[in-house]
């Protein structure tokens, strides 16, 4: 009776192993692209950051809400993050940038917290237009704004009252431009998006995981434009404007060509670029990135855009360590790992901080000391 037991079992291990060795092998042949991730082997050393060795500025984050917002829980992250100073570009302008501003003030943070303003281009066509964003304009550098964002949506969607585009180059907007530069403000612009946005979503495209995840975000060839025309209309504007400092958001959309980057860099001295969501292309070139640091370290700020704790401390440890290989945080941005650039201290520090005192007014530089 025991032997015939101990048969059965090991006849039922038998075909256990048999059914087991049998998954593999059918995976191997057809394993999904998107579920194929495996955990790094590599023994190296590692230094994750949850908190930057300096105290540093975000010059691109968005809080609508922050009017109502609890302030004192955004504070503690900050600190937290070692974050000295926030830019909110979702200032809105008018009355709901002064509820803004009303809250950060009365809760005592405006040396923590500032706003950006935006204006509306969509009433562009209407005879008051110009006179109104104007008016907005100097009304917001008055209750506290600090410089003004241009969405990607401005130069894309957005069009007038005939069905046409409006550019952000539109002359129409010049007077725009000239004003910011008379208030000593600077201009955040994000133009365009990612140009794989733009390119077929097949087995050639970086991004083609995005494009499945957000279908919203595909662009065929010339929809709204081609992804080089509205790149171009953005330069034309900084080129127009050399007495407004501008700030390209997304390192110009050219994150992964630093040397087209820094011909540009070379050709407007007036404009400047931050890093927000692309530090994923920083982190697989780091060698070509030191460079790029090292010839343009008056010129990039820090950024990060969507707001989320957690993901900072893969821009610290991108910035900040030589580590190897590590992973990134959105597999639809980066399905490579992350090299350190371990950039030095005083390139760190204008980064972190002071070329963005120097470009934005009004800052409280004693943070940073
Ligand atoms: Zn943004």
């Amino acid at each position: 009776m025991f032997r015939l037991l101990l048969l059965a079992l090991t006849s039922t291990l038998l075909i256990g192993s048999l059914w087991a060795q049998r998954t593999p092998i059918d995976t191997s042949l057809h394993l999904d692209w998107e579920a194929y991730d495996p955990p790094s082997t590599l023994v190296v050393p590692e230094h994750p950051l949850t908190r930057a060795s300096l105290p540093f500025i975000d010059v691109h984050s968005h809080h609508w809400r922050m009017a109502e917002q609890d302030l004192d829980k955004l504070i503690r992250e900050m600190d937290s993050l070692n974050m000295g100073i926030i830019v909110n570009l979702s200032g809105r302008g008018g009355p709901a940038l002064k509820a803004m501003m009303d809250n950060v003030n009365a809760a005592g943070y405006q040396h923590r917290i500032v706003c950006f303003t935006n204006i509306e281009l969509r009433s562009i066509d209407e005879a008051d237009w110009l006179e109104n964003t104007l008016a907005q304009l100097t009304y917001d550098v008055s209750i506290g704004a600090r410089g003004l964002k241009i969405y990607k949506s401005q130069g894309m969607t957005n069009v007038d009252k005939n069905g046409d585009r409006i550019r952000i180059n539109d002359p129409r907007l010049d007077p725009v431009w000239a004003r910011c530069g008379e208030l000593g403000i600077p201009v955040l612009i994000h133009a365009a998006d990612p140009k794989s946005f733009w390119a077929p979503q097949d087995e050639n495209n970086e991004r083609w995981l995005e494009l499945k995840l957000h279908p919203g975000r595909r662009r065929t060839a010339d929809d709204p434009a081609p992804w080089e025309t509205i790149i171009a209309e953005s330069h034309d504007v900084f080129r127009k404007h050399p007495e407004t400092t501008f700030i390209n958001a997304h390192l110009g959309w050219y994150p992964n060509d630093l040397e087209k980057l820094g011909e540009i860099l070379d050709e407007l001295p007036n404009l400047n670029v931050e890093i927000g969501a692309v530090i994923s292309e920083l982190g697989r070139q780091p060698r070509m990135a030191n460079r790029f640091f090292e010839k343009y370290q008056d010129r990039v700020l820090f950024g990060k855009d969507s707001y989320n704790p957690g993901e900072y401390a893969t821009y610290f440890r991108v910035l900040e360590t030589d580590d190897e290989y590590f992973p990134y945080y959105k597999r639809y941005h980066a399905f490579w790992r992350m090299y350190g650039l371990d950039l030095p201290a005083e390139i760190l520090r204008k980064l972190y901080y002071k070329n963005a005192l120097r470009i934005i007014p009004g800052l409280d530089a004693s943070l940073f000391e």
